[in-house]
């Protein structure tokens, strides 16, 4: 392995949080929604939730508020390496956007680069600037997927995702410990079925 591919970047700050008048909105909505769901919002374990939900629900989309011409800058290298970069089991945290709810899990993503690469670091950071917003799995893996494809050029690009969905499982319309796989494949992961099969392996990831 090449050792510039494993240097770390320098941080990228986080997504800005929202706008001040955003936040107090979003304050006064969710109070009102306790209300609507029966509760005081005034007793005391409830003062405070406005506020945190706010705060919390700005952590969970600041997707939004991320650009990925500033998430990728300078952090490609050209490079002589034509075999699979493969970073797997990346974890994200998702609200699939009919219910609000959490889905969570893992990305894999491969690509086989054509003379460009990118700072591992960079991957997981693409996957939460997409994860961090109302999402369905589908997109959300076909966006990881498209990205990579773009900035990087290369010959190829796979992109898995395993998740469990709270809005199925906790409702029980799924068996408790049920995961949704998504794929999305493209260029030489998608023509190319040695390829796929190799990236499949390494991920031990059966069917997809
Ligand atoms: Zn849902």
């Amino acid at each position: 392995m090449n050792d510039r591919r494993i240097i770390e970047e320098r941080d990228v700050d986080g997504g800005a949080p929202p706008a001040l008048e955003v936040t107090e909105r979003t304050e006064s909505l969710v109070r009102e929604f306790l209300t609507l769901l029966g509760e005081d919002p005034d007793r005391e374990g409830l003062v405070r939730t406005p506020e945190r939900v706010a705060r919390a629900y700005g952590f969970l989309t600041e997707g939004y508020r991320k650009d990925v011409d500033e998430l990728f800058n300078d952090a490609y290298f050209d490079e002589e390496y034509d075999e699979m970069v493969l970073v797997k089991d990346i974890e994200f945290y998702s609200l699939c956007e009919h219910h609000l709810l959490p889905f969570f899990g893992k990305v894999h993503v491969a690509y086989l680069p054509r003379r460009k690469i990118v700072g591992l670091s960079k991957i997981p950071r693409l996957v939460d600037l997409f994860a961090r917003r109302l999402q369905v799995q589908e997109r959300m893996t076909k966006q990881i997927a498209e990205v990579m494809m773009e900035r990087l050029d290369p010959l190829g690009v796979a992109v898995v995702v395993e998740a469990r969905h709270l809005c199925m499982v906790m409702r029980g319309v799924e068996k408790q410990h049920s995961t949704m796989t998504t794929s999305h494949m493209l260029g030489n992961f998608r023509e190319h079925q040695p390829t796929r099969l190799e990236f499949m392996n390494l991920i031990a990831c059966q069917g997809a």
